[in-house]
């Protein structure tokens, strides 16, 4: 497939209530969203940085400048046949995983249309039904948290994510393990501490949490796996995993039980499925985080969820959680107790609404 044109918009996406985790206060999000074309049709991307670089050193600001300076001059004109083929043209240029993947997963959806198929089959998928997870981050009080979870759990969802940050931490799970003796928790601390808080995370070995997702430094693997020798309960990384060999790394040093996979930190769908390959190899279970992307973004977040090495209830929400209106057509919605299911398609199946893609951008390009 001859790549003719690429159309970027960077979107601001206001939230129905502020999300709250390690890394502070959000009210909205920013992303990037991409269109890519080819004399065999079109399929939209979409990566979500976020505006300021605290998740990762991406910011969308930054993102949009690269695509339209670097990254999509480099694929014009190119024939582009495999996702390989894709990240072998922006191999020249370092980082930026998140800039990338919005041109990745566009290339995807664009070759799984042109062949008439659902992303999820063409990735290989078992079926287009997964399961999803409740996730609530940092809380006015502890009732209320205890409130929400009852009724994520009297909905079905099968697992329950708490943000962890100082603040809102051990006595909150001690807490929450108490009022659900039964339930499957685990807890993500969005690199909110350092190896000198060891004796904290041990005292959690007592509450039987799934994993530990995330305790140590974004860039970091030597502390982690210092760390999972020091703790019963499992480490999931996620930030730390921005590549395949990051993930071969973190493997090989015994740094993690689980491993988080999300499309826009790793480089989009090529890398996504890299890692979920290598890590079913070593025998380590993944799952699908998100980014809080648009229903677009999302759509490859189902697909990817339907891997076979996809183990534990993925963060894939209905559009209604986080937005009021959201920005894909059409919206995601739970298909069932605790479950999505992948549109039919072809692709992704879902696109932005051109009226609200228009209300929402805030800065857009067009390279051809
Ligand atoms: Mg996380």
């Amino acid at each position: 497939m001859r790549i003719t044109r690429i159309d970027v918009y960077r979107v601001t996406m206001p939230l129905v209530y502020p999300f709250r985790t390690a890394y502070g206060n959000d009210d909205c999000i920013e992303s990037i969203l991409a269109r890519m074309e080819s004399p065999e049709g079109y399929g939209w991307g979409e990566s979500t940085p976020w505006r300021a670089p605290g998740y990762s050193p991406e910011w969308a600001t930054g993102a949009l400048a690269l695509i339209r300076d670097w990254l999509a001059p480099a694929l014009i004109g190119r024939s582009l046949e495999t996702g390989a083929d894709v990240q072998q043209a922006l191999s020249g240029f370092k980082g930026n995983p998140f800039a990338k993947a919005a041109l990745d997963t566009a290339w995807w959806d664009l070759h799984a249309r042109s062949r008439g198929q659902p992303l999820w089959q063409a990735l290989g998928g078992r079926g287009p039904t997964i399961r999803v997870g409740a996730d609530f981050g940092v809380m006015e009080t502890l009732d209320d948290l205890v409130r929400e979870i009852t009724g994520a759990l009297e909905a079905g969802f099968g697992r329950v994510k708490l943000k962890f940050r100082p603040g809102w931490d051990v006595a909150m799970v001690a807490r929450v393990r108490n009022e659900f003796p039964d339930a499957v928790f685990h807890i993500d601390c969005n690199s909110a501490y350092r190896l000198s808080d060891a004796a904290m995370f041990r005292e959690l070995d007592q509450f039987n949490l799934a994993m530990i997702e995330q305790p140590l430094a974004h860039d970091d693997l030597l502390d982690h796996a210092e760390l999972q020798r020091q703790l019963r309960t499992p480490i999931c990384l996620d930030e730390s995993i921005t590549s395949t060999d990051r993930a071969r790394q973190a493997i090989a040093i015994k740094a993690c039980g689980w491993v988080n996979i999300k499309p826009g930190r790793v480089g989009g769908v090529t890398n996504a499925l890299a890692i979920h390959d290598l890590c079913a190899e070593a025998g380590i279970p993944c799952w699908i985080g998100g980014m809080l992307e648009s229903a677009v973004g999302q759509a490859f977040n189902v697909a990817l969820a339907t891997l076979s090495n996809i183990r534990y209830p993925c963060d894939i929400f209905p559009s209604a959680r986080f937005y009021r209106q959201d920005l894909g057509q059409p919206e995601l919605v739970l298909s069932g107790r605790g479950q999505v299911t992948a549109l039919p398609g072809p692709g992704i199946g879902c696109e932005p609404d051109p009226e609200r893609l228009a209300r929402a951008t805030l800065e857009s390009a067009t390279i051809r």
